[in-house]
């Protein structure tokens, strides 16, 4: 950082009054005793030729507080506790919002974050990774982040207010939000992306703190595999009548097969990986709402010819639309072993284990397994563990309950599986109540038709994606290998 101090000025007990041409004097506490001070750019900013002179000649002093500086930053910990007889420290202006977001950082820390002034509300999504670097370079951030976190949360609310959520506002926003601990606004906007994006990017970073990105790419793994997990539920359901033909015994079931598939194609939806490759999911399941089909022959031997081809159809956007519910913060907090000192192993694993099939126990907002298992950021040893575990515990409440079967695909009710306590010592969830019927009527086409079309397994197909996942995860971990885990999930 470019700092200059001036150990031997007074200490500013007082705030001047701006003068003509001299400094631009911003106090932000009145018996302040330290001078935080921005010089112009050295450069001149050629992106703005217009406004460079203007930011050039000002030079804006921050009166502020000594001991409210180094309780809220290692940074000003740092140097004020080494030099005591500090009075003021000089800054390079970076422009593009840094003198901004020093200042909705100094005024947080000093008055609390519902004393911003107006001209500070953020209405720019730029603003937001300009404060994250801002805090970062002056050791506010990441331990003080709370102190601006509602500031963020009006910004946020903005963008979506003005011109709502699009892949660009996700984009811009949905880091930042990991950053600022907003999980409902996390989970909204990363399952967002998981279905209305479909290139490779799940960042948009305006702001000049162009290292922010690196951090920003942890969203890319778990996303490019929740996004394969949705369309391989697409195919599945989508292929069942196909194989249901295939097993078929009447002249007309190759007929019957080829115009299903014509029909898909006529939407531009098969095959899947081609259509993925054009479009986000999202836009796949609105042409699948399109979807008519009446097979040519009335006369079939095998009556398999008569599947009711819409409802598959049907089916599959139903299940499809309801996979993935976006990236839980509290999963991704919890699921870090190395971030909580002296924690044994056994409570890492119980404080990750799901409890009667519910796997938001403990999270601010309500989600399913996937949502869980792409949020994972411990070693993916551990998460094919947890995950053997519960299906061990599944089978066994079967048995205990004299089932041979269980239907698929179906999420258990979390109102019928929860002790009462248990519910009202958790935080108030606001997609569960939603989402619970939703996931009920989330039955699998193979399910439906496991009795008339002998089509016989006993494994939930969720279980066999994760499965093949894990396979081909090997003892890799998501923290260790993420770039890798990108191509392996699609793979
Ligand atoms: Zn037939
Ligand atoms: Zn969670």
């Amino acid at each position: 950082m470019d700092v200059t101090t001036n150990a031997s000025a007074p200490a500013a007990a007082t705030a001047k009054p701006k003068l003509a041409g001299g400094p631009l004097q911003i106090v932000v506490v009145p018996n302040s005793d330290f001078v935080v001070q921005l010089t112009p750019a050295a450069k001149p900013l050629v992106e703005k030729p217009a406004n460079a002179a203007a930011q050039r000649a000002r030079v804006v002093q921050f009166r502020v507080s000594r001991a409210v500086l180094q309780e809220n930053s290692s940074f000003f910990q740092t140097i004020l506790g080494s030099r005591p007889n500090l009075a003021d420290i000089t800054f390079e202006n970076k422009g593009g919002g840094f003198g901004h977001a020093l200042e909705i950082w100094l005024r947080a820390i000093h008055n609390g974050p519902h004393t911003l002034p107006n001209n500070l509300k953020a209405t720019r999504m730029e603003r937001a990774w300009v404060a994250i670097g801002v805090g970062e370079q002056f050791g506010f951030a990441p331990n003080h982040i709370d102190k601006i976190k509602p500031w963020f949360l009006e910004c946020y609310q903005y963008a979506l207010d003005n011109g709502g959520l699009t892949p660009f506002v996700a984009c811009c926003l949905a880091f930042p939000c990991s950053v600022f601990d907003h999980a409902e606004g996390f989970m909204k906007l990363t399952k967002y992306l998981a279905y209305h994006t479909n290139g490779s990017l799940f960042t948009n970073n305006p702001s000049s703190f162009h290292h922010l990105n690196h951090d920003a790419r942890v969203l890319d793994g778990p996303l490019t595999a929740a996004r394969a997990h949705i369309q391989s539920i697409l195919e599945t359901e989508l292929t069942f009548p196909i194989d249901k033909l295939h097993r078929a015994t009447c002249p007309c079931r190759k007929e019957t097969a080829f115009d299903y598939e014509d029909a898909l194609r006529a939407l531009d939806c098969w095959p899947i990986d081609r259509a993925m490759q054009q479009y986000p999911i999202g836009e796949i399941i609105d042409e699948l709402e399109k979807f008519e089909f009446t097979p040519k022959t009335i006369k079939c031997s095998s009556g398999i010819c008569a599947h009711d081809f819409k409802n598959s159809v049907n089916i599959a956007i139903r299940r499809a639309k309801y996979a993935f519910d976006g990236l839980c913060l509290d999963c991704m907090e919890r699921s870090q072993i190395d971030h909580v000192d002296g924690q044994t192993r056994q409570t890492f694993l119980e404080k990750n284990t799901p409890f009667k099939g519910c796997w938001d126990i403990d999270c601010r907002f309500g989600h399913g397994r996937a949502s869980w298992y792409y949020s994972w950021m411990g070693p993916s040893s551990v998460r094919r563990d947890i995950l053997n575990k519960y299906r061990e515990e599944k089978k066994a409440m079967d048995v205990a309950k004299g089932s041979h079967r269980t239907r698929r695909g179906i999420r258990p009710s979390k109102d019928s599986n929860i002790p009462t306590t248990r519910v009202a010592s958790m935080p108030l969830k606001s997609q569960a109540p939603a989402r619970t019927p939703i996931a009920q009527n989330n039955t699998s086409d193979k399910a439906n038709n496991a009795q008339d079309s002998g089509y016989d397994h006993d494994v939930d197909d969720e279980d066999e994606f994760f499965d093949a996942e894990d396979a081909s995860l090997g003892g890799h971990t998501v923290t260790d290998d993420i770039e890798e885990l990108d191509h392996e999930a699609v793979n």
